[in-house]
């Protein structure tokens, strides 16, 4: 039997859901028996390819970089998974929405700058004016709400998921494994 092929991507997060995901540990080597990583921040792989199976998006969109790269997902993803609660409600990347972007932009580079204060205008993606989660720009197909999803939660989904079997949301934790 082909191996299924597995995407992983990272967006408006702070790669706690990844870390959370390496968290495993040896029962990644259960899941690459069956799995083949073909992108992901944690392998070599440059540019998100065609017909992936499974797709686990981590973070929000909070720019347009962001709304591209989503929609080159969906596109290319038969299942899409929004991995954690920034990816699931906008959780921490949100809390900026009362905000205007100008606002955001000149506390991070001028405000809070020690050295070269100036707001760069090359190479930086422009930000949307609120942070929205994954399911409002495309369609999810699974919800792992946590911050991060704990490993036994990545593990019990992705089982289900690469073996076809039901996902038992109550066996589902949603912290610390
Ligand atoms: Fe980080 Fe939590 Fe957001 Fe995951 S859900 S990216 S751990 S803040």
């Amino acid at each position: 039997m082909s191996k299924l092929k597995l995407a992983t991507i990272w967006l408006d997060g702070c790669s706690g859901c990844h870390m959370s995901f390496l968290d495993m540990d040896e029962r990644l080597l259960e899941l690459t028996a069956l799995v083949d990583i073909v992108y992901s921040p944690l392998v070599d792989a440059k540019e998100f390819p065609e017909g992936v199976d499974i797709a686990l998006v981590e973070g929000a969109i909070s720019s347009d970089e962001d709304v591209h790269k989503i929609k080159k997902v969906r596109e290319r993803s038969k299942l899409l998974v929004s991995i954690g609660d920034c990816a699931v409600t906008g959780n921490v990347p949100a809390m900026r929405n009362p905000i205007d972007t100008a606002s955001v932009l000149d506390r991070i580079y001028i405000e809070n700058a020690s050295c070269q204060q100036q707001i760069p205008t090359m190479l930086l993606p422009t930000l949307n004016k609120i942070v929205r989660p994954v399911h409002e720009f495309v369609k999810v197909d699974v919800f792992l709400p946590g911050c991060p999803p704990s490993a036994d939660t990545f593990y019990q989904a992705l089982t289900a998921l690469v073996t076809g079997q039901p996902l038992d949301v109550s066996a589902l934790t949603r912290f610390g494994a």
